[in-house]
């Protein structure tokens, strides 16, 4: 086995001068601190910078190649540089870039929006657009509020008493403020508590640490149990139940049993509460099926999308609704019953224009069908790095997968979180030639769809190594 953190390619190695004396605070240098990257700790920060990209490969401005094994953060789907996603914006921005929604729309908005009404579950229809996830949730919350209000009142000063949600533990619903209200993740969330309102909050629904005296083949019961008698107690103020389906990404890839997405969708009808469901991260084949409720057959009242609608292309979202959600909203102008909300960036045509050429690539090319097939060998090639000492479950669905390392694989106690061993292994595998992010010890594996088998191949072998290697030296 290799030692570890020998080879430091020179472009990786700390080349800025970090005080490291106790008590001082560490900083970058100032070249690098124009640029303040999101969730990153700027005063270690050692850039990588993208110079090209291809299919799924990245290569640096200097010309190290990296295979993009998240995605570019979940989101790309028929690899870069696709020529086809490429002459659409090109032949879009010989038309028009930018025009707003509110009152106008570019045709192929409207196309797009037909679109999206024909490839999401059941009767799902009117789609509202946004720019990015974060900006979907908001709007399905707010959506889902101005829904009970003109539902249950006569005239729109009249309140209704249906103004919060249910949330899952350690959900994650983006960034803005209504999502990180339903938030349950401590680091991303627990210090915006005093700007934040309070969900009816929902348990945590894994399939690897599940509660005593509950099985496999129990839990979905056991968890269904746990939110029906929070909906019984609570559904006279609940707007709605909103959830990550099947697959929690960001709390670490954590996996639901099967049939629950279904069941909570019955208990929604039977205490009267909407469904909203969040496939920002599941949607567009990432679980194996255009969206993961599909694997359910469930139509949630309101859907979010976005990540992967532009192919990961340009910055879009939506929230698509269904008839009764929708028709909820119409009425004379006098009576203000319009949804409040919208977005300048909302519906762009370069975005419409790339959304529709990667529906069009999804329905040329089959590329959804593929996933589960690419989804048992991207596992077969997991495999032997599965019974490591440490890796405690290799999870997910299609090529959402991630690797939970732990201290102890029998008890499954986690490692010391602060040795951030996920972080270092991610490290050690961008070095061996592959961009990967942990979510704190889950290392994530999300490469674009398109990946072939001998690409997959690649990012589980790099990945393997990277483990063995930081994984050595532990005890
Ligand atoms: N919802 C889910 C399930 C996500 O995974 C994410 C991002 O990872 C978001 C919402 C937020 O999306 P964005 O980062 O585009 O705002």
């Amino acid at each position: 086995m290799t030692s570890r953190i020998t080879d430091k390619p020179p472009q990786f190695r700390s080349n800025h001068p970090l005080t490291l004396e106790k008590n001082s605070v560490p900083a970058p240098p100032e070249s690098q601190s124009f640029h303040w990257h999101g969730f990153t700790q700027m005063a270690d920060f050692q850039n990588i910078v993208i110079d090209r990209a291809e299919g799924c490969w990245l290569t640096t401005t200097s010309g190290k190649r990296l295979f993009d094994g998240v995605a570019s953060l979940w989101c790309n789907v028929h690899g870069h540089r696709n020529p086809k996603m490429d002459a659409a914006i090109r032949a879009q921005l010989d038309r028009v870039s930018h025009i707003t929604t509110l009152g106008m729309s570019a045709d192929v908005t409207d196309q797009l929006a037909e679109r999206l009404a024909e490839v999401t579950p059941g009767d799902l229809k009117h789609v509202f657009f946004s720019s990015d996830g974060s900006s979907a949730v908001e709007a399905a919350l707010k959506m889902a509020l101005q829904y009970w209000h003109l539902k249950n009142s006569s005239s729109t000063s009249a309140k209704t008493t249906k103004t919060r949600y249910l949330a899952l533990s350690s959900a994650y619903h983006g960034d803005t403020t209504g999502a990180v209200s339903l938030g349950g993740i401590k680091y991303f969330h627990q210090l915006f508590a005093p700007i934040i309102f309070t969900p009816v909050r929902g348990p945590l629904p894994c399939s690897y640490r599940l509660p005593d005296g509950v099985q496999a083949d129990n839990a979905c019961d056991y968890y269904a149990n746990e939110i029906e008698s929070l909906l019984k107690q609570h559904h006279a103020e609940l707007a709605a139940v909103v959830m990550e389906p099947l697959v929690q990404g960001a709390a670490g890839m954590i996996t639901h049993p099967t049939g629950l997405l279904a069941r909570i969708r019955e208990l929604c009808d039977q205490y009267d509460v909407l469904l909203i469901v969040d496939e920002v991260a599941t949607g567009f084949g990432r679980t194996g099926r255009m969206f993961a409720c599909d694997h359910e057959g469930v139509t949630p009242d309101i859907l979010c999308m976005g990540k992967g609608i532009t192919g990961g292309y340009l910055p879009m979202a939506a929230t698509i609704a269904r008839p009764h959600v929708f028709e909820a909203f119409l009425g004379k102008s006098s009576e203000r019953k319009q949804f409040y909300h919208g977005h300048t960036f909302g519906g762009n045509p370069l975005a419409a224009a790339a959304a529709v050429a990667s529906l069009d690539l999804f329905r040329d090319t089959n590329l959804t069908e593929t996933i589960d097939a690419k989804s048992q060998f991207l596992r077969e090639c997991l495999a032997p790095i599965a019974n490591h000492a440490h890796v405690g479950d290799v999870r997910g669905r299609g090529l959402m997968v991630g690797i939970e390392l732990v201290a102890d694989r029998e008890s499954k106690t986690p490692f010391d979180a602060d040795r951030m061993i996920g972080r270092e292994i991610c490290e050690r595998a961008t070095e061996l030639g592959a961009w990967i992010r942990p979510l704190g010890d889950v290392i994530v594996l999300m490469p674009p769809l398109v990946a072939s088998d001998e690409e997959l191949r690649y990012l589980a072998e790099t990945v393997t190594q990277a483990i063995e290697e930081v994984l050595a030296d532990i005890d």
